[in-house]
C-alpha cells in the first residue's frame, strides 16, 4: 500500500497542462486562461463624469452660490464638442465625456437650472466627480493572469478590456468505464439481484463540474471481451477512469482487458479508507485511474484523484483546499489506512468549524456522502480524539 500523498503525487505528475485554444467570451465560462491578458484600451477612454449634474470650472464655483450660462449638453455617446469657458455649465450625465476647459461636476441636487442658467449652490474641488482617463486601467496593463479560472467578472472585465478570443487550456476528455454484471443504466427495469450503476452519471457530473468532457462509454459485463469491447471508446481522451471490478476476484479481468491493449500497472492499494483499491497506469500514452466500485469508496477517491488530475490538465493548483474545524464528538484511534469520514460541518458561536462525523461511515451509503459537507481526514495511526479536537477537513462546496 502506498501513501495517500504519494499517490496523488504520481498520478497528477500524469496531468500536465493540455494546449491552449481560443475561445469567444460568451463561452469562457468555468474556462482556465492560457496566457497573461492586456487590456487593448482605456478604461474610461477619456474624462467622463461620475454623476449626472453640470460640468463646470472649478474656479467659478468657489464662492458659492455661482450663476452660470448653460451652454450646451453632454451625454453619453454624444459628448458637448465646444469650450467651458469662464462664467458657463454644460448639462452633463453620468458617463458623458467632461468638455474641454471644465474641470469638475456638480450634482444636479446642488444645483437649481433657471431658465438658460444654473445656479450652483456649493464649491467643488478640481476634479470632483470626474473619472479621469484610465482610471480603472490603460492600453497594456496586464489585469488577467494565465491560470486564471473565467467566471463571470473576469469575463466582464475582458470584454472591458476590449478583447473577444480568450486564450484558454482545452478541457480534458475523460472516459469512464463502468463494469458489473449488476450494474444496469439508471431507469431501467431490475432484476433481483441488479442495482442502477450510480458511478457513471456521479462521475460525469464531477467531470463537468470541474471542466472536463465527459465520454461515458458505458456499463461493461464482468467479461474481458465486454470490458475489452467498450474500452475501444477511449481512443483520443486524455483519461481513462473505470469504475467498478477492483475487488480481488474482479480486478484481474479490468486489468487483463487493459492489459490486452498494452496496459502498464504503475500501482493499485492505497492506505486509504474508503478506497483501497484504487489502481493507476498506462494505456499506451492516456493515464488510466481504477476507482473502486463501491460508491463511496469511488466518490472519495474521485475527489482525492481524479479532479486534482482535471485541474492539473487544466493548469491550475491541485491540492484540495483543506481546512481546520474542531471535531464535533470523540473518535477512536486510527489504524494504518488514512480514513476519509463524511460528516457535518456547523459553526459555534466564536463562528469555529465544527465537523461531526456521520454515524454510518459504510462505503456503500451514497446517502451520507450526498449529505456531506466535508470529508474529516484521520491521519494513519492517528491517536484517539477527544470532542473539541482541531482536524483536518476538506470542505465539498468548492471540490464535489
Ligand atoms: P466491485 O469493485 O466491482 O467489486 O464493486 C464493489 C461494490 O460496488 C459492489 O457492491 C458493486 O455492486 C458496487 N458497484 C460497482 N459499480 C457500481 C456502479 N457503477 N454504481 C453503483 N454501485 C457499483
Ligand atoms: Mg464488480
Amino acid at each position: 500500500m502506498i501513501s495517500v500523498e504519494t499517490a496523488r503525487s504520481q498520478i497528477v505528475a500524469a496531468a500536465a497542462p493540455l494546449p491552449a485554444e481560443q475561445v469567444a467570451l460568451s463561452q469562457a465560462r468555468g474556462r482556465v486562461l492560457a496566457g497573461d491578458l492586456a487590456a487593448r484600451v482605456n478604461h474610461p477612454p477619456l474624462a467622463v463624469s461620475s454623476m449626472d449634474g453640470w460640468a463646470i470650472r472649478a474656479a467659478d464655483c468657489q464662492a458659492a452660490p455661482a450663476t452660470l450660462a448653460i451652454i450646451g449638453e453632454s451625454a453619453a455617446g454624444k459628448p458637448f464638442d465646444g469650450n467651458v469657458g469662464p462664467g458657463q455649465a454644460v448639462r452633463i450625465f453620468t458617463g458623458a465625456p467632461m468638455p474641454a476647459g471644465a474641470d469638475a461636476v456638480v450634482r444636479q441636487e446642488d444645483a437649481e437650472r433657471r431658465g438658460g442658467e444654473v445656479v450652483v449652490g456649493t464649491a467643488v474641488p478640481p476634479g470632483k466627480y470626474v473619472r479621469t482617463p484610465g482610471l480603472d486601467f490603460a492600453v497594456g496593463d496586464v489585469l488577467l493572469r494565465s491560470g486564471t479560472v473565467l467566471g463571470p467578472r473576469q469575463i466582464g472585465l475582458a470584454a472591458a478590456m476590449n478583447l473577444v478570443w480568450l486564450p484558454v487550456r482545452r478541457r480534458p476528455r475523460v472516459a469512464i468505464l463502468s463494469t458489473g454484471d449488476e450494474i444496469r443504466m439508471p431507469g431501467e427495469p431490475l432484476g433481483e439481484a441488479q442495482i442502477p450503476g450510480s458511478n457513471g452519471p456521479a462521475l460525469v457530473a464531477l467531470i463537468e463540474a470541474h471542466g472536463g468532457e465527459a465520454v461515458d462509454l458505458g456499463i461493461a459485463q464482468d467479461s474481458r471481451q465486454s470490458i475489452s469491447a467498450l474500452l475501444a471508446g477511449a481512443a483520443g481522451v486524455d483519461l481513462l477512469v473505470t469504475s467498478g471490478g477492483a475487488s480481488v476476484g474482479d480486478y484481474d479481468l479490468v486489468q487483463d482487458a487493459l492489459a490486452e491493449s498494452g496496459f502498464i500497472l504503475d500501482f493499485w492499494k492505497i492506505a486509504m479508507r474508503p478506497g483501497k483499491p484504487l489502481m493507476f497506469g498506462r494505456l499506451r500514452d492516456i493515464p488510466v485511474l481504477g476507482l473502486p466500485g463501491n460508491p463511496v469508496s469511488a466518490l472519495v477517491a474521485a475527489l482525492l484523484f481524479l479532479v486534482p488530475m482535471l485541474r492539473g490538465f487544466q493548469g491550475l493548483p491541485t491540492d484540495p483546499p483543506l481546512a481546520t474545524a474542531r471535531l464535533g464528538c470523540a473518535l477512536p484511534a486510527n489504524g494504518e489506512r488514512e480514513a476519509f469520514l463524511r460528516g457535518s460541518l456547523a459553526f459555534d458561536a466564536d463562528g469555529m468549524g465544527v465537523a461531526t462525523p456521520f454515524d454510518k461511515q459504510d462505503s456503500a451509503v451514497l446517502s451520507g456522502m450526498s449529505a456531506a459537507d466535508v470529508l474529516i481526514i484521520r491521519p494513519v495511526d492517528a491517536p484517539a480524539a477527544e470532542a473539541g479536537d482541531k482536524v483536518r477537513i476538506l470542505p465539498l462546496e468548492s471540490w464535489a
